[in-house]
């Protein structure tokens, strides 16, 4: 499952974070999911409530940013917006286009006390 293998390195980086930084407690774990990663915010919402039960994010907040898809058409020689991986270019109506900007998964912030 995508989510939990996703949700388990996730726990890892906070982990090593929480480590490093010699805290017990980590308030607010920020995420940032793009629109194209295929990830199910729901299902990686629940994966995390159980691998973080027993480490200092246990109770954490997690806020999840969502950044929009983006795609480069070829034939428009510009970005244009992709909601979904294989959509077609809303300018041109072509399939060429190549996903530029929302296919990431990481953590962009943990807040520790
Ligand atoms: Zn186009």
């Amino acid at each position: 499952m995508h989510e939990l293998s996703l949700a388990e390195s996730i726990r890892a980086i906070v982990e090593e974070t929480a480590q490093a930084q010699g805290c017990t407690l980590v308030r607010t774990v920020v995420l940032e999911i793009g629109e194209l990663s295929s990830v199910e915010v729901e299902a990686l919402r629940f994966c995390l409530d159980a691998v973080l039960r027993d480490t200092p994010a246990a109770g954490a907040v997690i806020e999840i940013d969502a950044l929009p898809g983006v795609g480069w058409c070829p034939a428009c020689d510009r970005s244009v917006p992709l909601a979904q991986r294989y959509d077609p270019c809303p300018y041109c109506g072509g399939y060429q286009l190549r996903p530029t900007g929302g296919l990431e998964m990481r953590v962009r912030e943990i807040e520790i006390e």
